[in-house]
């Protein structure tokens, strides 16, 4: 798998520094975050990193399809799919990129205001 000594998703990943884990296959990795913006807040990150949307190739595809299953899995795991959940992606300083290792936001547990901020 790709990795980045200096990013700190690549690093959860490599479990060189620690993060609540809630889940984890061959490709992805699930964590809580840790500044949490609702009562459920974890993180559907791809081992292979990839810094953003427009990073991803077409041999990537599969990868990317697989986080979503893997959030499908994750919510059902939590009984996330009874009220509903929020899935978002920030890609871009300007959307509020911070980590810039691809990831699929979960967020559950309140109502949810539209338009985001
Ligand atoms: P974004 O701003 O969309 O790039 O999201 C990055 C997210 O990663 C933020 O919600 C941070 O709170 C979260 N985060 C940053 N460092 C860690 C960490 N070490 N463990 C868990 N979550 C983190
Ligand atoms: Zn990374």
């Amino acid at each position: 798998m790709d990795h980045d000594p200096n990013c700190i998703f690549c690093r959860i990943i490599e479990k060189q520094i620690p993060a609540t884990i809630v889940h984890e296959d061959e490709l992805t990795i699930a964590f809580k975050d840790l500044n949490s913006q609702a009562p459920v807040h974890l993180l559907i990150v791809p081992k292979k990193h990839i810094s953003d949307i427009h990073s991803i190739t077409a041999a990537d595809r599969e990868l990317i399809g697989h986080l979503f299953f893997a959030a499908k899995i994750i919510a059902s795991q939590n009984g996330l799919d009874r009220g509903g959940y929020r899935m978002v992606i920030n890609n871009g300083i300007d959307a509020g990129q911070t980590v810039f290792h691809i990831h699929l936001h979960l967020l559950s547990g309140r109502k949810f205001a539209w338009p985001p901020g």
